[in-house]
Parts: C-alpha cells; sequence; structure tokens
C-alpha cells in the first residue's frame, strides 16, 4: 500500500497551497519553493508514488496531466515565450515526494536541460 505524502493533504485542501486548478483527476499548485518566475506542480488526484507505478488505466490521467499543463502555461502567459514540463523518478533524479508529480517550469530562460 502506498504511503500518503504531504500531496494528498494539498489534493483534499486539508493544508494551504496555491492552488491554480482543480478537478476530478488532478491537481495543479505552486511549488512551495519556485526555480522560475513560473513554477506549478500537476498531480494526479490517484495516488501514484513513481513513474514506474503507473499502470495501463492511468493512462487518461496522465495525458490529462498534460493537457492541463498546456492550459496553465497560456493561463501563465508562457505559452508562446516557451516552458519546460519535468518528472523526477527516484534517487538519481532527485524526487522528493513520492506523490507523482510534473514540474512546469517557465517565465524566463531556462538554460540546459542537465547542468
Ligand atoms: P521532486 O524533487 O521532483 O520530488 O519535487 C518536489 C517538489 O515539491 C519540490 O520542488 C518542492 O519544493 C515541492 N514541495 C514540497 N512540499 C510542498 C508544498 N507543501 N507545497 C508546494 N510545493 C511543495
Amino acid at each position: 500500500m502506498a504511503q500518503e505524502t504531504i500531496f494528498s493533504k494539498i489534493i483534499r485542501q486539508e493544508i494551504p497551497a496555491d492552488i491554480v486548478f482543480q478537478d476530478d483527476k488532478v491537481t495543479a499548485f505552486r511549488d512551495i519553493s519556485p526555480q522560475a518566475p513560473t513554477h506549478v506542480l500537476i498531480i494526479p488526484n490517484k495516488l501514484i508514488p513513481t513513474v514506474n507505478d503507473i499502470q495501463d488505466e492511468d493512462e487518461v490521467v496522465l495525458g490529462h496531466m498534460m493537457v492541463v499543463a498546456a492550459k496553465i502555461a497560456k493561463q501563465e502567459g508562457i505559452d508562446e515565450s516557451g516552458y519546460r514540463l519535468i518528472m523526477n523518478c527516484n534517487k538519481d533524479a532527485g524526487q522528493e515526494v513520492f506523490h507523482l508529480h510534473m514540474h512546469l517550469l517557465g517565465g524566463k530562460h531556462l538554460g540546459r536541460l542537465i547542468g
């Protein structure tokens, strides 16, 4: 059984977060420690710990995360200037919160993908 993280509390709105989008499948909120002028995390409402835990049945929610990412980028006014979507998986990628999340980063020139 996967262990809940702080992100489950954000989904249920039990702790404060700057939620920019929420529906029955996903929640998106501003990262508490932003690495760019726009830094939003898009997460499935279902607890999926890592990319490795994605099941066939999750295809719809994963696709929806991309649709929502594009909408938020437009809302933030960075769709034309550009942005980056990142999902970290496990230790070598530096995953800290084990509830799948997509980082949406933009609003400045982001430089190289791998520093
Ligand atoms: P990762 O390293 O990919 O697991 O990213 C986890 C991200 O979650 C980091 O960028 C954190 O700043 C962010 N984070 C952790 N706790 C919170 C929180 N309570 N509200 C918003 N963002 C958070």
